[in-house]
């Protein structure tokens, strides 16, 4: 017989059609008489009941049906005498494919601890929790791409491999096929790198950014979805060393035309997410609301659902870098020295807290800040003529902050080279990437957003390790 998925058995087949399922054992409860076991095959955060009369099989057969068993069952539709679902499925005929010992499955039948889900990182997409976020993470996949084709955009794959190192200053993972006790050493005992495999030296790529630039002077539109890398030690919840950008770049807009298209990016993919994965956000949102049980009332974080719709009801608040700064200066928190970082001097960088306190405190949604400081942002940024700011934009987001940087970018050649000899990047490296201000250069815009935290918000997830398959980060690369 031909097997019907559980999200369509559930869905769409009515009572009394014979069927096959196959799936994973998720739990085996019953009586003397008969046995219910939960079936889960991935397609669906809901699990199938099956009915198993217990005369009518071998105690060999039932005996093996245990949590993480993969099985086979061919069963009768009949409407569901208990109240969680509409229908569940008498079995008729029973293969165990894969057996799991009890003793040894890592995975109970009970509540584990996000923490323990991480050390069996290769199990844990059989939780509830991961199950969920792993669909919802396709879902968004599939909607970013959906939204830049919609929008006339071209993806470009940009290279992971890269021979410039202009944005990544020390925190890049090289790329060699050196043997690391050995490497070839020019006449002065300096490393030979001409005798490396691409014959330089190569890292893996901190951003897309400088190729998708070349492809958007031609293409008008273009953006990239990749991974990317960065060997920079920060042990928080909003890093890992391994992560997912997508970086679009447009030809002819402006800084505003860039925060436009953030903010419609970021609305239609909630938006997706709330069409289409109902079923899974309502689920996590639940096990949101059971961790934050303890907690007093105001510090319960907003239900999952609402704060999606939340963000896509009101416009997002736009102010200066210089407008955040007085803000948070004259802050009760700045005052008091509850800030880890105290805002003092104009130009030192924002640290998530005070994001947050934008974010969450003081506007109540979702904050771009423009107009940054040149010092604390990449050289490429467009010069302000007041000579101290750059064309930037960072979108922050409550309870994540930074999930967008961008900027308008420099055009003008002569003030970008400029910019790079202050900042003591090599021009002649960069050749390629002149070029584009040399031959018909053009106003042009980009941003990168962090794909695990748009994940962490759209899931309500408090750890980025928790929203990617195999998590990379500092001491951590096991699966
Ligand atoms: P942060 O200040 O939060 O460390 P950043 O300013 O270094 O971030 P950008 O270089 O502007 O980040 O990268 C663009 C986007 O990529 C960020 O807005 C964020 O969403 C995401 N991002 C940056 N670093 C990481 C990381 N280590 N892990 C996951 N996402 C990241
Ligand atoms: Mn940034």
């Amino acid at each position: 017989m031909k097997r019907t998925e559980i999200k369509t058995l559930l869905q769409d087949v009515e009572v009394g059609t014979k069927v096959n399922v196959k799936a994973w054992v998720r739990t085996k409860r019953g009586s003397k008489n008969v046995a219910f076991v939960a079936l889960n095959d991935g397609s669906t955060i809901h699990n199938v009941q099956v009915v198993v009369d217990r005369d009518k099989f071998d105690d060999s057969i039932l005996s093996k049906i245990t949590t993480g068993a993969s099985v086979s069952i061919d069963g009768e539709v009949v409407a569901s005498q208990g109240s969680g679902q509409k229908i569940e499925v008498i079995a008729n005929d029973i293969i165990v494919l894969g057996e799991s010992d009890p003793e040894k499955y890592p995975l109970q039948p009970k509540k584990h601890s996000l923490e323990f889900l991480r050390e069996i990182a290769h199990l844990r997409f059989r939780s509830n929790t991961f199950g969920a976020i792993t669909r919802i993470r396709h879902s968004m996949i599939f909607a970013v791409h959906k939204f830049f084709t919609e929008e006339g955009f071209y993806n470009i794959h940009t290279p992971i491999i890269t021979g410039s190192d202009a944005e990544g200053a020390g925190e890049m993972f090289r790329v060699s096929t050196f043997e690391p006790g050995n490497p070839p050493r020019t006449e002065d005992g300096k490393i030979d790198w001409k005798q490396d495999f691409f014959a330089r030296e190569t890292n893996l790529s901190v951003s897309g950014q400088l190729e998708v630039e070349t492809a958007c002077m031609a293409m008008g539109k273009v953006y990239t979805f990749g991974p990317t890398f960065r060997a920079e030690n920060s042990n928080t919840t909003r890093h890992l060393s391994e992560f997912w950008m997508i970086e679009p770049e447009v030809a002819f807009a402006d800084l505003e035309e860039d925060m436009d298209l953030a903010e419609r990016f970021i609305k239609y993919l909630l938006q997706y997410a709330l069409d289409h994965n109902q079923d899974d956000l309502e689920f996590l949102s639940k096990r949101l609301q059971e961790a934050e049980k303890g907690k007093k009332e105001s510090e319960r974080s907003m239900e999952l659902i609402e704060k999606l719709k939340f963000v896509l009801d009101d416009s997002f608040e736009r102010i200066t870098y210089t407008e955040a700064f007085n803000i948070l200066r004259n802050s009760k928190p700045n005052k008091k020295k509850k800030f880890q970082y105290l805002i003092e001097n104009w130009g030192a960088d924002l640290q998530s807290e005070h994001e947050r306190y934008l974010v969450e405190k003081h506007f109540k949604k979702p904050v771009i800040l423009t107009d940054y400081p040149a010092d604390i942002k990449a050289f490429y940024m467009k010069q302000n003529e007041d000579g101290k700011t750059v064309r930037a934009m960072d979108v922050l987001f409550p309870q994540i902050g930074e999930i967008i940087g961008g900027s308008q970018r420099e055009e003008d050649l002569e003030k970008l080279t400029q910019r790079m000899k202050a900042m003591d990047i090599p021009e002649n490296e960069m050749w390629w990437y002149l070029d584009t201000r040399r031959f018909g250069t053009a106003v042009h815009s980009g941003f990168g957003l962090g794909f695990e935290r748009l994940m962490l918000f759209v899931t309500g997830m408090g750890n980025i390790r928790d929203v990617i398959p195999f998590p990379r980060t500092p001491q951590n690369a096991e699966f």
